[in-house]
């Protein structure tokens, strides 16, 4: 049997840590393709609670499967079980499945946060024993989880590239600098030429901009905006 211990989880859907895998995504041994990874806890003694991997707001929930289905009923309305689905941010969505019966503890535009309990692991739907069916969802594709659970890629997107607003202008003195801190303390990467257009990240005295030199690269720091309109 397919089993791998992840046994550093900066990103673990169980309290404790420690995951072992049962089925890897796309694992060629289960028979069919696999969207996800099938995970357990991965030392005696762990908690049953699965936790959200980061925060998001709980957009799907389903909580009506009593049951155990078949493995031969894959394309039953019921199949991945009592489900639950996250959304982090316009990039990544995450599903846990299979969950136990009258476990579920969030409904659908509930905010969650990184490690907060959501359920218990189960055995509902086309399930052989207790496991979590774990989906990473990039783009609106399933993507392997396993980097994500380590820790390798964060699946939280930073405030200052979801609020970008870019806008571009002209420098209206002979030489602006370029620096590399949004202050005269900053040092001077390059100065900007009268009349050059600069792509600035937002409204600020400092401002984050981007500058295409002479030699057609891109240079990024910071210049006071008061010289550009
Ligand atoms: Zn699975």
């Amino acid at each position: 049997m397919y089993q791998t211990l992840l046994k550093i989880c900066k990103n673990p859907i169980f309290v404790g840590g420690k995951v072992y895998i049962t089925y890897g995504f796309m694992e060629p041994k289960y028979g069919g393709p696999h969207y996800g990874s099938d995970l357990v806890p991965g030392a005696p003694g762990m908690s049953d609670d699965v936790t959200a991997i980061a925060d998001g707001v709980i957009e799907y929930v389903k909580s009506s499967v009593s049951k155990t289905l078949p493995l031969t009923s894959t394309s039953h309305a019921d199949a991945l079980g009592n489900n639950i689905k996250i959304t982090h941010n316009d990039k990544y969505m995450t599903r846990y499945c299979h969950l136990k019966y009258n476990s579920i503890k969030v409904k659908p535009g509930d905010k969650v946060k990184k490690g907060q309990v959501i359920a218990t692991i189960g055995n509902t739907g086309c399930s052989t024993g207790l496991h979590v069916h774990f989906e990473v969802w990039e783009n609106g594709v399933r993507v392997n989880p396993e980097s994500f659970i380590i820790g390798e890629k964060s699946l939280t997107i930073t405030q200052s590239v979801k609020t970008n607003v870019k806008t571009f202008k002209k420098t209206t003195i002979d030489a602006l600098n370029l620096r590399t801190q949004p202050s005269t303390d900053g040092e001077i990467i390059l100065t900007i030429p009268k009349g050059a257009s600069v792509e600035l990240e937002d409204e600020n005295t400092w401002v984050k901009a981007t500058y295409k030199d002479s030699g057609g690269k891109i240079r990024t720091g910071f210049c006071a905006a008061g010289y550009l309109k």
